[in-house]
């Protein structure tokens, strides 16, 4: 059995391609050739179609496809579910669901929704500074995306939770896992102390994304749940080709945004494949700082993966964005501030400023948010653009990596202390 998320397009209409022979007769080989692909093509159009756009599930639904492709369909290719395990929802609409693989693995994905009112938050965070307001909003911050949210998409009824109705939400960004568990060994992240289990095929990645649709009008996709995507190269590449695929999921190239700890190489071939978003994981400024924390600097430094970037193809109007853990009295002074414009200076970019969700399996502690703001106001006022994160989901850890760490079975953490702690709001499941 062929797993339908797993295919391109061009894949699909491959396999297809003997099931599509023209009827007419007395034709060139090659105009049949050329018959035949178009068949097939336009086969696995109407296919992706069904399957993306109109969330059916059942071939036999597919009715203007003939009985005889639909048996071949049947007994060849399966469209891929997850089972939804948990679906919690936080204070703040941050919804956490937690997926069980056909293995029995368990994956985590998160919807975060980012408010209208955050907008006003944030301009009265510029206006203390003393700023214009429009200037540390990014390029997709400016837009309002509630007018623009997928029209049409079918919701499953009770799990789409009111909030998410049109007008309320301008982005519904889907933060997906790229594997079970993450083998960097990040010394911060809940899901670097579990180790790496095993990486997620390409349907597994593409159908979190699927699965979610079929629940909320996602607006954006992060590949910043658990794992490290360019440790996945080729099924995390084939993902996101399905997922800007017009007939397919159909998300820009501007909306879906691949996060890396630092593989420079993959970060390169990442430019050639495919056309989406780049985000760095740089969370320290010196070479030092950074190899304490992530075990990955130490085969690729900061001079590397800087170059690498500097190199990356960046279309018009897009930029890189770095992300910057801040841990209490490790990497949150100025003087880090200060290395981070020197690091980042001549590439379009953005800093995204995460203060470090503690949970029991690091040391590490929050700063507090004096020094957080102190630290963008710092960029800001020097014309880095820097935003923070506001902490998602609290609530329900909404963390790389904490859900499963509770749920399923994590290694080196004492993964009842974090749950007891903390309320359950709502669990659909
Ligand atoms: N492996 C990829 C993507 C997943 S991690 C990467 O590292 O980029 C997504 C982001 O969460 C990373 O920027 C990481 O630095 C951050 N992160 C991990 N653990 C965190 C924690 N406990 N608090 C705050 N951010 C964390
Ligand atoms: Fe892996 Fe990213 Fe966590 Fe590092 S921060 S351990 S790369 S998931």
């Amino acid at each position: 059995m062929i797993f339908f998320q797993s295919l391109t397009k061009a894949d699909l209409a491959e396999l297809l391609l003997p099931l599509s022979a023209p009827r007419d007769r007395g034709l060139t080989d090659d105009e049949f050739e050329k018959k035949r692909a178009k068949r097939a093509k336009f086969r696995a159009q109407q296919i992706f179609h069904w399957v993306y756009q109109r969330y059916v599930t059942e071939w036999d639904e597919m009715t203007d496809l003939s009985k005889d492709l639909r048996e071949w369909l049947k007994a060849n290719v399966e469209i891929f579910r997850l089972t939804e395990r948990v679906n919690q929802q936080a204070l703040d609409g941050t919804h956490k669901f937690l997926w069980t693989l056909h293995d029995q693995k368990t994956i985590e994905s998160v919807i975060i929704p980012a408010a209208l009112q955050e907008k006003s938050g944030a301009d009265a965070v510029a206006r203390l500074d003393g700023r214009d307001p429009g200037t540390f909003r990014d390029d997709e911050e400016k837009e309002t995306e509630a007018t623009q949210m997928q029209k049409g998409v079918r919701f499953s009824g009770a799990k789409t939770d009111a909030k998410l109705n049109e007008g309320q939400w301008r982005r519904l960004t889907a933060c997906i896992s790229s594997q079970v568990g993450c083998a960097m060994a990040c010394k911060f992240c809940l899901t670097g102390v579990q180790g790496l289990d095993r990486s997620l095929q390409t349907h597994e990645i593409v159908t979190q994304v699927h699965e979610l649709r079929m629940r909320a009008p996602i607006t954006n996709i992060v590949f910043m749940g658990m794992g490290e995507p360019l440790h996945n190269f080729e099924n995390v590449a084939k993902a996101c080709e399905i997922l800007i695929d017009q007939d397919g999921l159909g998300f820009s190239k501007r909306k879906v945004t691949v996060s890396t700890s630092g593989l420079v190489p993959a970060i390169t071939e990442l430019g050639k494949r495919v056309d989406v978003g780049l985000a760095i994981s740089l969370n320290a400024s010196t070479d030092e700082q950074r190899s304490a924390i992530m075990p990955v600097n130490k085969k690729w430094n900061l001079a590397a993966l800087m170059k690498a970037c500097r190199e990356f193809p960046l279309g018009p109007h897009r930029r890189i964005t770095f992300e910057y853990v801040l841990l209490k009295d490790f990497n949150d002074s100025l003087e880090d501030a200060e290395r981070v414009i020197k690091l980042t200076r001549g590439i379009p970019s953005k800093v995204n400023l995460i203060p470090f969700n503690e949970h029991s399996g690091a040391e590490f502690k929050r700063p507090d948010d004096i020094r957080v703001k102190a630290f963008q106001r710092y960029l800001l006022d020097r014309g880095v653009t820097a935003t923070v994160r506001i902490s998602r989901g609290r609530d329900i850890l909404a963390a790389c990596g904490q859900l499963r760490s509770i749920f399923g079975t994590a290694r080196g953490t004492d993964r009842h202390k974090d749950w007891k702690e903390l309320p359950v709001l709502q669990n659909h499941s």
